[in-house]
């Protein structure tokens, strides 16, 4: 299996080892596979029978063909190992007679992202040595919260690599910013940013795009890698999360092989309802992937009317890793059904005029897979307190908007398939909006508040954010967005 740039009319190849290392593709496209592999329900009936490490090696090694199969076996026995996800990889509990919640954040930051991250950089290492890369990868994240945390966990003292994060100063939660600034190892920095999320990505894309500074760190011997989801090393492992869930509908007998069940997935970015998106054109019985934004619901607009219109108000909500106006992985699924010459057409307008009109043609396509839905602040709190009082299911403010799209979706058509709604995060990682949700009542400072949910709800606080408060903060600088060269230079 080859890979090439979204933007590449000339469909340059490379190995999966390589678009692992780079990240992003130089001529700043997102590196996608020549084919989408496919699964028989033959081979899902298969899956059932193995752990969740093997239905990953068994996914991925479907993309990432020059890693063999043992090698990422070993890597995702690592990755999804008991001590980093004592409740399981990836449980699917059932919260409604047709809801599935299928709980993601079980490992070692108590969100989604370490699905990915705790493999990727297993993945990063060997691809360093499958290319024959004798400089240092120099990892550069802007996090909206959840991703830079995740980063710096499966990062850490890893060989031949160093991390660096930036993260929007008034972005993120207390908890997701003291989980960044309290990072440990001897690899790791992380800066905060005065601008938002946005500023921050587009930050971390300039320096890619930078030749004179790949030069100049390449002089130190240094190389640039990315751990945003725009690394197909990050997409290829939320695939596996998918065929897992349907798996375990299966064994549970909850449905028929074959049968089609809906998936729900709060998004920002596109890379989790993307991943998603894959599964399906692999051949897992998916019918509508519903695509469930908060109050920048951009994405629902661009569902709905095929208008993607950045020109918007910007929110800040309580569902911050949704915080987003630039979906970046939306450029693959532009590509995987419409094609190099129109995604790039698409992508040169939102540059100028930050806003694109899909055709009649690829709309259609958009249409067959896709529905789009949003919560607002009120709807997200309701729908939190209400699936608590209703069902003894507590989610976290990300959860819930998705809770909220899948009951508006079905409400809205009949559609009564089994819906595996993606839970993203701990409900302890946003607490204190978990609380007022619960309680209408303002949850105390910092991490006081996930005593205070802990008490209310009689559950466990989340294994990685337990003591937060007690551990040494190592990071407190803040910048302004000109100067993130300048921090890389400092760090490397
Ligand atoms: C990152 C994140 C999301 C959005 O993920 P995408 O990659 O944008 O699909 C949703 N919820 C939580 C908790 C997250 O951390």
């Amino acid at each position: 299996m080859m890979f090439f740039s979204t933007r590449d009319s000339e469909k340059k190849m490379f190995k999966a080892s390589e678009v692992i290392k780079q990240g992003l593709a130089s001529d700043g496209g997102l590196f996608v596979p020549e084919s989408i592999p496919s699964v028989s329900l033959e081979e899902i009936q298969e899956l059932t029978k193995k752990s969740y490490p093997e239905i990953a090696a068994d996914i991925l090694s479907k993309f990432l063909s020059d890693y063999t199969y043992d090698e990422l076996l070993e890597d995702a026995e690592k990755a999804y190992c008991q001590s980093s996800f004592p409740d399981g990889a990836a449980p699917l509990k059932k919260v409604t007679d047709n809801m599935y919640s299928l709980e993601l954040w079980r490992g070692p930051t108590a969100a989604f992202k370490d699905m990915a991250l705790q493999i990727m950089p297993r993945l990063l290492s060997r691809a360093l040595v499958k290319t024959g890369e004798t400089n240092t990868a120099l990892i550069l994240v802007a996090t909206s919260g959840d991703t830079g945390k995740a980063a710096l966990e499966g990062h850490k003292d890893v060989d031949k690599v160093k991390i660096m994060v930036f993260y929007p100063v008034d972005g993120v939660s207390k908890v997701q910013k003291l989980q960044m600034v309290t990072q440990t190892g001897s690899n790791v920095n992380v800066c905060a940013i005065e601008g938002n999320f946005d500023d921050a990505q587009t930050g971390v894309k300039k320096i890619f795009s930078d030749t004179e500074a790949k030069a100049k760190l390449l002089e130190n011997s240094y190389i640039l890698s990315s751990a945003n989801s725009i690394n197909w090393g990050r997409l290829a492992p939320q695939i596996v999360y998918y065929f897992h869930a349907y798996c375990e509908l299966l064994k549970s007998n909850e449905i028929a092989l074959g049968e089609k069940v809906n998936v729900c997935v709060p998004t920002g970015n596109f890379g989790n309802i993307f991943a998603a998106y894959l599964a399906k054109q692999m051949g897992l019985p998916i019918d509508k992937l519903v695509c469930a934004s908060n109050s920048n619901n951009i994405l629902t607009d661009f569902i709905r009317t095929g208008i993607y219109d950045r020109n918007r108000d910007f929110h800040l909500t309580m569902s911050p890793s949704m915080d987003i106006l630039i979906s970046s992985n939306l450029e693959r699924l532009l590509y995987f059904i419409a094609g190099t010459e129109e995604t790039a057409e698409y992508m040169r307008q939102l540059n100028t005029k930050g806003c694109y009109k899909i055709n009649a043609k690829t709309k259609a396509v958009i249409d067959e897979n896709f529905a789009g839905y949003f919560a607002d602040e009120a709807e997200t709190a309701d729908t939190l307190r209400k699936f608590y009082e209703e069902y003894g299911y507590l989610a976290d403010t990300h959860t819930s908007v998705a809770l909220n799209c899948a009951d508006k979706y079905i409400a809205e058509t009949n559609d009564n398939k089994k819906m595996i709604v993606a839970s993203t995060a701990s409900p302890y990682k946003f607490a204190a909006d978990v609380y007022k949700s619960l309680t209408g009542k303002e949850a105390s400072d910092g991490t006081a508040a996930l005593d205070e949910l802990s008490a209310l709800t009689n559950t466990e606080i989340s294994y990685p954010l337990k003591d937060l408060d007690k551990r040494k903060v190592n990071f407190d600088k803040v910048i302004v967005k000109e100067d993130m060269l300048n921090e890389v230079y400092k760090f490397m």
